[in-house]
């Protein structure tokens, strides 16, 4: 193994939010990183190596799904636990609703004692992180005939119709999600936050194959 002996901080699972996490501590700071991953690292977004069904956001990903089901603790029934085993993780095989909840549960955090984790301080993280992630919300006229026909039998049946699902001060209502999905990919957060700083001159991802087991380690100098 060709594993640095020293790195200021080791993100161990490169999934969703620790690909986000290196990415950012690679891009904001000096410090090397060291990402421990237990799936594979296919490479930037235009590496040619994503499989179709990660990448397809009409596609439910299942090539880098670990398998979990609820045998052990249901024995008389099989629900499956999707979790992707892959850089990038669960973001790179889920359904894509971008969605920042409600301003009461924020604030509740924040009146907790949790400074800095108000609805008004995070905003700013949400935009951030929805320019990142290439978030979009559906025009009306893009709405599919099957969607249409949910959005009117719930508000039929007394449901109020959102005009933005993420506002954060209208927390119930029903519209179409907006998506982290770009040109039809699942934008996951490897694309988003990994991809930008690979190619600077420090950083070293590598796949290693080690008893079994693959682990990416990207080190960012
Ligand atoms: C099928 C599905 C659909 C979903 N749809 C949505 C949606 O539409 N909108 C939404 O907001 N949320 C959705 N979610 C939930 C969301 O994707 C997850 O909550 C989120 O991605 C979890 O992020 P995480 O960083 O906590 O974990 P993960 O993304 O699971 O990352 C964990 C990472 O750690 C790695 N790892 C695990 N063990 C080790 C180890 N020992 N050593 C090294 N690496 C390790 C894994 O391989 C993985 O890459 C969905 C989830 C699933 C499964």
């Amino acid at each position: 193994m060709s594993l640095p002996h020293h790195a200021d901080t080791i993100v161990i699972g490169g999934g969703t939010s620790g690909a986000v996490v290196a990415g950012l501590l690679t891009e904001l700071t000096e410090q090397t990183v060291l990402v421990l991953e237990a799936g594979p690292d296919f490479g930037p977004f235009d590496s040619g190596r994503w499989p179709t069904d990660l990448r397809n956001a009409r596609l439910l990903g299942t090539s880098c799904d670990g398998g979990y089901t609820s045998e052990a603790t249901y024995p008389d029934r099989t629900v499956a636990f999707e979790r992707a085993k892959v850089i990038g993780g669960c973001s790179a095989h889920n359904g894509c609703a971008a969605i920042w909840g409600s301003r009461i549960d924020y604030d509740a955090w924040a009146a907790s004692g949790l400074a800095g984790w108000s609805a008004d301080d995070l905003l700013p993280h949400f935009r951030e992180a929805n320019r990142r992630m290439r978030v979009r919300t559906y025009t009306a006229d893009e709405v599919t005939p099957f969607q249409q026909a949910a959005i009117d039998a719930a508000v039929a049946n007394g449901v109020p119709h959102a005009a933005d699902l993420n506002d954060l001060d209208d927390p119930v209502g029903i519209s179409a999600s907006p998506v982290n999905i770009h040109d039809g990919i699942r934008w996951n957060t490897a694309f988003a936050y990994l991809d930008p700083v690979r190619h600077r001159p420090h950083l070293r991802p590598q796949l290693e194959r080690v008893s079994g087991s693959c682990r990416l380690h990207a080190r960012v100098r």
